[in-house]
């Protein structure tokens, strides 16, 4: 007797990121349910009988991509007439000063609720069904999440909120942030009817004091969940702690015993070689966030030798572009020009660092990364509107970095529900959300143009002379 299940998608390239790696040639994905039934090769033929049955038409079927580092009120300030209105920065700390944290102060639980609808829609239709999201609102704390997590289970992706807890105006600040992380883990993180999880998020070494790092490194551990850090990213953060600690950000968060399997390590721009041996020897994870890096212009990761070295890196946005292919395809050119060796990354090891990599440092690697029997049904159909090759199980790595955007997705399943189809979202009008966020938006770029102010006063720790500047804070 036929099986019923809930979907059966047939006729596709699918390519399973299973251990083995196998892709099927007129292959097949069934799901039942939640979960997917089984994964093969050719016909099913007779063996099940599906509520919904979907013809890849030779489309590439695979899982849903993982973002591994985001911010959803990134987008919010895409293309602002503030950048026209200040001096522009000529570094990290000053793109902080005079952008994210002039910024960051304005927003509103409405910002914040905006800026996750935005970014959910953005992600599913381009293919990433999970991500990893903090949010710094110091004027919206208590509850934000609650907010973002409405937005994100509108559209219906898996994600991960968190709040960026930062001690850089005081300590009190840091705390009530990481209060934010531990009622929302206590919340969502042990029910299964949850897609959104919560997990501690601290802003970065230079604004956190060792306190603040060890509250955060015990919650986390009291409730299982995970916890990340902007790591290095800029230079500031290195000269902050030598200078107050005597050590570097890494070296000093091994000290304290914060590191751990436990721990995703955001950009590790500037680290050094004794840096990556001490994130191999802990086993904490590196989130890579290449687009990022090169519009923020600080540098870029030895993100190949972390990966021969063993340490687990996977692929985020910082905010910035949500197509995961744009930013796959930065990721496979960068290194190759900065290390002049066109040998050092393959298509493979790059589609790998934006799904097996980032579900192993999500610690979901057990149920999601891969489409294999038993595991979550988050999949996406690839239809790809010209390639200029044939799409086939030899080919197929090649076209993911190559040749697709983010245009190309066609289905996507989360948690084997579809939200989008032909490639247009089932779960809510788009163009309502369009129009609705570009509301919010106008508003609160015009709070930032009659209010926003750089934030010169950022380090609650020490406030080194030669971190300020004594100008105006206009044009
Ligand atoms: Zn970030």
């Amino acid at each position: 007797m036929a099986e019923k299940v809930s979907i059966l998608i047939k006729n596709g390239l699918v390519v399973t990121m299973d251990n083995k790696r196998r892709v099927f040639e007129e292959g097949y994905v069934v799901i039942d349910e939640d979960r997917i039934v089984e994964v093969g090769k050719g016909d099913p033929g007779s063996k099940y009988v599906a509520e919904e049955v979907i013809d890849a038409e030779h489309g590439v079927v695979m899982p849903g991509f993982l973002c591994a580092h985001t911010h959803f009120y990134g987008a919010l300030l895409r293309a602002s007439p503030w950048f026209a209105k200040i001096h522009p920065p000529t570094d990290f700390m000053q793109n902080l000063q005079r952008i994210w944290w002039a910024l960051d102060v304005l927003l509103t639980y409405e910002d914040a609720y905006a800026a996750a609808l935005i970014g959910s829609i953005d992600f599913a239709r381009t293919g990433t069904t999970m991500f990893f999201d903090n949010i710094s609102s110091p004027n919206a704390i208590e509850g934000v999440l609650d907010h973002m997590e409405k937005a994100v289970n509108e559209v219906g992706i898996r994600g991960i909120l968190s709040f960026e807890a930062t001690q850089r105006r005081s300590l009190e600040e840091g705390i009530r942030g990481v209060r934010e992380n531990e009622r929302f883990i206590k919340k969502n993180n042990s029910d299964p009817s949850k897609l959104v999880k919560g997990a501690i998020y601290l802003h970065a070494s230079f604004t956190v004091s060792d306190d603040l790092f060890i509250m955060a490194k015990d919650i986390a551990k009291k409730y299982n969940a995970l916890l990340s850090i902007h790591a290095e990213e800029g230079l500031v953060d290195v000269f902050h702690n030598i200078e107050r600690y005597g050590v570097r950000p890494i070296e000093r968060m091994e000290k304290i015993g914060f590191l751990g399997p436990d721990v995703i390590l955001v950009h590790v721009v500037q680290a050094t070689d004794d840096e990556l041996e001490i994130i191999k020897r802990t086993g904490a994870h590196v989130a890579h966030n290449a687009m990022s890096n090169m519009l923020n212009a600080v540098g870029v990761p030895k993100v190949p030798k972390m990966m021969k070295m063993g340490i687990n890196v996977g692929i985020g946005n910082d905010g910035y572009i949500f197509d995961v292919f744009e930013n796959m395809r930065t990721t496979y050119l960068i290194h190759k020009v900065w290390n002049l060796d066109p040998r050092i990354l393959t298509p493979l090891e790059v589609v790998e660092m934006a799904t097996v990599n980032v579900a192993k440092m999500f610690h979901v690697d057990n149920i999601l990364g891969s489409l294999e029997p038993g595991k979550k049904a988050d999949v996406i159909i690839i239809k790809p509107e010209l390639p200029p090759t044939p799409v086939n199980a030899e080919t197929v790595y090649g076209h993911i970095v190559n040749t697709f955007n983010g245009r190309d997705v066609d289905t996507v399943i989360v948690n084997g529900r579809i939200i989008m189809k032909d490639k247009k979202i089932l779960t809510l009008d788009v163009e309502k959300a369009k129009e609705y966020v570009h509301k919010v938006v106008e508003k609160l770029w015009d709070r930032l143009i009659s209010k926003g102010e750089y934030q010169l006063d950022v380090l609650e720790l020490v406030r080194p002379k030669w971190i300020y500047e004594m100008k105006p804070s206009r044009k």
